[in-house]
């Protein structure tokens, strides 16, 4: 059993279990399937964080006419938000008329979701749908309620499983959280 972990100097205790965040992600996978019949969305994996939920989130969702394109976004130094959010890496794909499901690491303030839609928005998708791997409600700044939540959490800093500190702790297969 895997058990803490120390990442810059700070302990990490595990939190949500590989085994438990596979059920979570199947049970997401299936609520877009059904969402999603007849449709040949569009992903849009939000960099870096979900590069991890993304690649099990789709490959279980196996719509074979879905593509998938990156964006980066960051709002995040160290273990704190900075209240402003960058985007470092814009998209090219023409998202016209489609189905569109963003895939989010975490929802903390919400401001990144927010302004990821507001820029998606202005390319006339036909749909926007927001999928996150770790919701924190209690953070909010925005109100913004993803569509699709594998876990809500309190807020407490997570790394793992594509999340990480500093650039460090990505991949880990469960999810750690700060130790007290
Ligand atoms: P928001 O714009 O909702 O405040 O923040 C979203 C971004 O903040 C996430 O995509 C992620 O990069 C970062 N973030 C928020 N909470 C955490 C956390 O607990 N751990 C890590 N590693 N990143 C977080």
């Amino acid at each position: 059993m895997e058990e803490k972990v120390t990442v810059d100097g700070l302990t990490f205790v595990p939190y949500l279990r590989q085994e438990e965040i596979s059920r979570q992600v199947k049970r997401v996978a299936e609520e877009l399937r059904n969402d999603l019949k007849d449709s040949a969305p569009h992903f849009i994996c939000v960099l870096n964080g979900a590069f991890i939920f993304a690649s099990d989130l789709i490959r279980e969702i196996g719509i074979n006419d879905s593509t998938i394109s990156f964006v980066r976004y960051k709002s995040y130094q160290g273990l704190t938000s900075t209240g402003s959010v960058k985007q470092l890496i814009g998209m090219t794909e023409d998202i016209d008329g489609k189905d569109v499901v963003i895939i989010e690491d975490i929802v903390d303030t919400g401001l990144t979701a927010v302004q990821m839609i507001d820029d998606l928005k202005k390319r006339n998708p036909n749909s926007i749908r927001f999928a996150t791997l770790l919701h924190k409600p209690e953070s909010s700044k925005t109100g913004f309620q993803p569509d699709y939540v594998a876990f809500q959490i309190p807020p407490k800093f997570i790394i793992g499983y594509g999340l990480d500190l500093d650039g460090k702790g990505r991949n880990l297969k469960d999810i750690y959280v700060v130790a007290e």
